[in-house]
């Protein structure tokens, strides 16, 4: 990943954010390279932390934690817009059943 947290799979302008996997506690721009790189499955973020730091904006490095992520559509920081698309697959991140 570049130094914005781009990758090969998403890397249009808007995706700036790393997203930190439960099952790890480490960042990678997106779920597929967590299953490329990654020698075990994914585990979703369970709502009871979901106050807990797990999205890095790229552009000022600042950590969000889910429940500011999913409020925001744009970084509280630096004002750099997430990529709307990037919400359609929070559920490969969070888990938003309950
Ligand atoms: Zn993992
Ligand atoms: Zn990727
Ligand atoms: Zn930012």
């Amino acid at each position: 990943m570049d130094e914005q947290t781009r990758c090969a799979h998403y890397h249009q302008l808007r995706d700036v954010i790393a997203l930190k996997h439960y099952c790890c506690d480490t960042y990678y721009p997106c779920h597929l390279c967590h299953a490329e790189l990654a020698e075990h499955p994914a585990q979703l973020w369970p709502a009871y932390k979901f106050d807990q730091p797990a999205v890095l904006c790229g552009v000022c490095r600042c950590e969000l934690s889910v429940d500011e992520y999913r409020a925001s559509s744009s970084c509280p920081h630096c004002q750099a817009l997430f990529n709307p698309g990037c919400k359609l697959h929070e559920n490969l991140y969070f888990d938003l059943s309950s």
